[in-house]
């Protein structure tokens, strides 16, 4: 089992608000908000980690790089992809790759 399965496995038995408290922690490091992809309207709706909680909903359309590699979470949650506004979560991306 790799380090971001480990982890998404240790938060499944955890009740939600430990998760949500987990996750607002994450936030705190996400460097996206100084992306070149990242938007006004992202900012304005307080769109991160989009690595956990999966693709922009609609503020992000327009790629202009992916910090993602460089920040401090990816390595402490295992991340192996990118992009994950505009295409998803590590979790879909994972998984769209094994079924897709
Ligand atoms: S890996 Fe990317 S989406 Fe995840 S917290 Fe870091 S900058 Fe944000
Ligand atoms: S997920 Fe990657 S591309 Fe999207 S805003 Fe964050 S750092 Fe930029």
């Amino acid at each position: 089992m790799d380090t971001f399965e480990g982890k998404m496995k240790e938060l499944l038995p955890v009740k939600k608000e430990e998760r949500w408290r987990v996750y607002d922690r994450a936030k705190g490091a996400c460097t996206c908000p100084s992306c070149p992809s990242y938007s006004m309207c992202a900012q304005g709706n307080g769109e991160v980690l989009f690595c956990i909680m999966g693709m922009s909903f609609r503020c992000i359309r327009e790629d202009k790089g992916c910090l993602c590699p460089q920040c401090p979470a990816y390595p402490e949650l295992g991340l192996s992809k990118k992009d994950y506004c505009m295409k998803g979560s590590e979790k879909d991306q994972r998984w769209e790759k094994v079924f897709g």
